[in-house]
């Protein structure tokens, strides 16, 4: 326990603290149990005389014991410690908090899907590879790309992929190229991917607009290089508006133009990847189609590829015979191979599928409408308090810092823990690297303007306290379970399980 949470609790008596902080790591009492089973009516025999000595466990390692209601309270306490999208607004920039409609829920429960297995024999299960081809083919409509592999569990293992799939084609062309352009702008996912993949990564710097400088492509984009990989929009919320001469520079010299589509929420149902001269993309089905992330996963970054990259697709892709039933291709030499056990994240796939039904073309369309006007109408909201880097027009995010409140001592990361006292999550920080003090904020289309104005409001109100008391944001957060943590060591040495007590010395 903190020695702030000491502090604040002053005034509560020792013996109640506890019921504080969780039963489950304070509660147990030996002999508690929470059943009680009837008796089976068959004799009792020592597990010993079942089965050899050598099978048997010796020491049951300690568990808690406790009541079934002791558990339940212990879950539901520490869940309401918590912040959760299902609260509030999640403005986590370039993360995509939208709200996951719960009749995904529903259909991901469906017994059909629920309870099948990978295993099965594709004759028995045509309804699921059914719903596959049925997602890839929305998926190669709303990218305008000819194939999509749905096998990738994050977006990073899709760009990953999709890297491979360009030096299989390459390697296919006999051409060793050993470098991958990125843009400083770039989702830090992306040199990661390049580098796994076997590439050196170059970087490319942003113009005062935020956008690549073409004369700086030009000069770097020489026969040596694989691909340009490009975030699009880009992580300050910009679009690269000149894509079509940025993909006639890199095809010009026979390189793939990597499209990082994570943030396809910006243009979903309004632009087509595919006609824009893009290879290869990856989507993030956890973002822009709502499967519920956060908390590592699960994720499902599928993969789309132009027509030279087909023939290198991750194998089984799913198809569909003359006689209209599916099966799963594996006769692909082609492949780069499986990237994901079975077929990636099935539940996911539902989610996904049953959302960009429930919306609808046009519906699409509207999301990404919808998640512009809204983070527009923020940037709007405070451009008067907090500088803006970036005077590009902005899609679906945008990017602060906090040059403003430094003047007062006050940073980005006293803003973002001073908006906890304001019930919000606070918005992505420290990133884009390339702006100082960075405060990245993505409201989606699913928050509605009370709730947007609710989040100027608290901003606006945090600018005020940081010219008149900055002690104070220093300080913060004031109203939340533990105050500031130490979060390399929260991140590296969580306590997620409980342990027997010591026991007593003497
Ligand atoms: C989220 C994101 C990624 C990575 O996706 P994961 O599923 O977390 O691996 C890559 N690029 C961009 C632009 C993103 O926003």
């Amino acid at each position: 326990m903190s020695e702030e949470r000491k502090v604040e609790s002053r005034k509560l008596h020792p013996e109640v603290y506890w019921r504080d902080e969780g039963l489950l790591f304070d509660g147990s009492r030996s002999g508690r149990i929470g059943v009680q089973l009837p008796p089976v009516g068959v004799e009792e025999v020592e597990l010993d005389q079942l089965l050899p000595a050598e099978e048997l466990r010796g020491d049951l390692e300690e568990m808690p014991e406790l009541s079934e209601s002791d558990v339940i309270r212990h879950f539901s306490r520490i869940s309401r410690k918590n912040y959760a999208l299902d609260i509030g607004l999640y403005p986590l920039g370039s993360c995509t908090m939208k709200y996951n409609p719960r009749i995904n829920e529903e259909t991901a429960r469906y017994t059909g899907f629920a309870a099948s297995h990978p295993l099965q024999p594709d004759s028995t299960v045509q309804g699921n590879l059914e719903l596959l081809w049925e997602l890839e083919g929305v998926l190669k409509t709303l990218t305008g790309m000819p194939r999509v592999s749905l096998q990738p569990a994050a977006g990073a293992q899709g760009e990953f992929a999709g890297m491979l799939m360009a030096r299989a084609a390459l390697d296919a062309r006999g051409e060793q190229r050993r470098t991958v352009l990125i843009p400083d702008s770039a989702h830090g996912t992306n040199p990661a991917s390049a580098h796994f993949a076997g590439y050196q990564v170059q970087e490319l710097l942003s113009n005062e607009r935020g956008t690549l400088d073409l004369e700086d492509l030009e000069r770097a984009m020489t026969d040596e290089v694989a691909a340009l990989m490009l975030t699009v929009p880009n992580t300050l919320g910009v679009f690269e508006d000149q894509i079509l001469e940025i993909s006639r520079i890199v095809h010009s010299k026979g390189g793939f133009l990597y499209c990082d589509g994570a943030n396809f929420n910006a243009f979903v149902g309004k632009a087509l990847p595919g006609k824009m001269g893009v290879d290869v993309l990856h989507l993030n089905l956890h973002k822009t189609f709502t499967t519920p992330h956060g908390g590592g996963g699960p994720g499902a970054g599928p993969v789309a590829v132009g027509d030279e990259l087909v023939p290198f697709l991750p194998a089984p892709t799913v198809e569909r015979g003359a006689d209209g039933s599916f099966y799963l291709d594996y006769d692909r030499p082609r492949s780069v191979g499986r990237v994901r056990s079975f077929n990636g994240q099935f539940g996911m796939m539902i989610r996904a599928l049953t959302y960009i039904l429930s919306m609808g073309g046009e519906g699409l369309a509207r999301v990404a409408e919808m998640a512009v006007l809204n983070a527009n109408y923020v940037r709007q909201g405070l451009e008067e308090d907090y500088h803006l880097p970036y005077s590009s027009p902005t899609l679906h995010e945008v990017v602060f810092s906090d040059k403003w409140q430094a003047r007062h001592g006050v940073s980005t990361l006293d803003i973002a823990k001073r908006l906890m006292d304001y019930g919000f999550h606070p918005p992505t920080t420290y990133f884009p690297l390339i702006v100082s003090g960075a405060l990245m904020i993505e409201p989606t289309e699913t928050t509605g303007k009370e709730e947007l104005d609710h989040l100027i409001a608290a901003m606006r109100a945090i600018a005020e306290e940081a010219r008149t008391d900055p002690d104070l944001l220093k300080g913060a957060p004031y109203s939340t379970p533990v105050r500031r943590c130490d979060e390399v060591r929260a991140v590296k040495k969580p306590v997620l399980r409980w342990y027997p007590p010591e026991p007593e010395a003497g």
